[in-house]
């Protein structure tokens, strides 16, 4: 298994048997191929949501072939500089706030600036912090996604406010900022707002001496040359797919493996019933292994019948409803496995994104959640 070589950070958080393994070494081989993709670029590693649920902490040694790091919590950014992060850290949505502001300030994180209102805040407060603070600015567009930016009319003055900041303070050149909607869509041409319009746009607006900030996981992967000067990936560090093509096929290496055992065995007629609302009807007789994980755990609620489960290294299928913290999966074919063999949900040999297509969700939403459930 290519991830579970190395060092590897386990938690085993309870006496029920769960576990999350967060393989570094992975990490830094995505990071490795993220920067392969696009030469000459800064990477930012986006590690928001708790380096999507894998733990800031257990994934740090894994982050070090990355240029800065990239998230909203300024939670985040503390327990980064305690645990001794010392390249930047780039606050995505920016200061919420005057004592976030200062707090930005105190860690030396970077900014990006999505509103006149920030931006105002930033060149009232910046004086306080006498000359200490020389965060870079990264100016963010709004180039058609129509969540967070400057309006394209408006990008020039705040270029000129920026400007101002940066020769006053002193501090490092600037960036001009986008987010992309359809870069990880094969469709996306027939889109309104496609990749290429929205770089264009971008680049259009970018005065010469600024640099650019253009890609996600999807754009680094699958339109590298319309990604920028500061790329910043985040579902693909973690070895999950954005799309169009899968993990495996972009070369990316899962970060983590989550398990569970069977706790209990069931021998089923056929025509006998398995679990709530009685979804799975046995169509021969079966062996069932009912498994300690269920949504409580994070496992998501909607998966059908027929999702990949691996039990004991083979991969099978959950049958019946996932209960509140048990889910039960079909052994008939595997008679090895009995009570305690090892049930991985998702990790190095069933694919987070396989689980999450057969549940009507993405990879991102259940790694979002594997480990917040489990830290106590
Ligand atoms: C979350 C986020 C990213 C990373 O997106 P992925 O699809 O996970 O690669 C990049 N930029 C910003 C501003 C983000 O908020």
């Amino acid at each position: 298994m290519p991830c579970t070589a190395g060092f590897t950070q386990n938690s085993h958080f309870m006496s029920r048997p769960l576990f999350v393994d967060v393989f570094p070494h992975a990490i830094e081989h995505n990071i490795r191929l993220l920067k392969a993709k696009r030469a000459q670029s800064h990477l930012i590693a986006v590690v928001k949501a708790n380096a999507y649920g894998h733990g800031l902490s257990k994934v740090l040694s894994g982050l070090n072939a990355a240029d800065s790091l990239g998230l909203l919590e300024i939670e985040g950014a503390a327990l980064l500089r305690q645990l001794g992060w010392k390249k930047p850290i780039l606050l995505l949505e920016g200061a919420f706030g005057h004592d976030d502001l200062a707090q930005a300030a105190h860690l030396s994180c970077d900014l990006v600036l999505h509103s006149d209102s920030q931006l105002d805040l930033l060149a009232s407060q910046i004086v306080s912090f006498a000359g200490r603070y020389r965060p870079r600015l990264y100016l963010k567009v709004n180039t058609g996604m129509n969540r967070l930016g400057f309006a394209p009319e408006d990008v020039q003055s705040g270029i000129r406010k920026i400007n101002a900041l940066v020769s006053q303070y002193e501090l490092p050149p600037p960036v001009l900022m986008t987010h992309f909607a359809n870069a990880d869509d094969d469709t996306e041409t027939c889109k309104p707002v496609t990749t290429r319009v929205q770089h264009d746009m971008l680049m259009a607006l970018k005065p010469n001496d600024w640099l650019s900030s253009l890609g996600n996981s999807a754009a680094t992967l699958n339109h590298n040359h319309l990604a920028g000067d500061f790329v910043r990936p985040g579902i693909a560090l973690y070895g999950s797919s954005p799309g169009p093509l899968t993990a495996t096929e972009y070369g990316l290496r899962p970060a983590l493996n989550f398990e569970s055992e069977i706790i209990a065995v069931q021998s089923v007629k056929a025509g006998q019933w398995v679990g709530y609302g009685s979804r799975w009807c046995a169509p021969v007789d079966s062996r069932i292994g009912v498994v300690a994980c269920g949504y409580a755990d994070g496992y998501p609620r909607h998966a059908p019948d027929g999702t990949p489960v691996a039990v004991a290294g083979e991969i099978t299928q959950l049958v019946g409803r996932i209960s509140m913290d048990m889910l039960t999966v079909d052994i008939s074919h595997i008679p090895a496995a009995g009570v305690g063999a090892r049930v991985q949900l998702w990790g190095d040999i069933v694919s987070v994104d396989a689980v999450a297509k057969a549940s009507g969700t993405i990879g991102y939403e259940l790694l979002c959640a594997t480990m917040s459930r489990h830290i106590r």
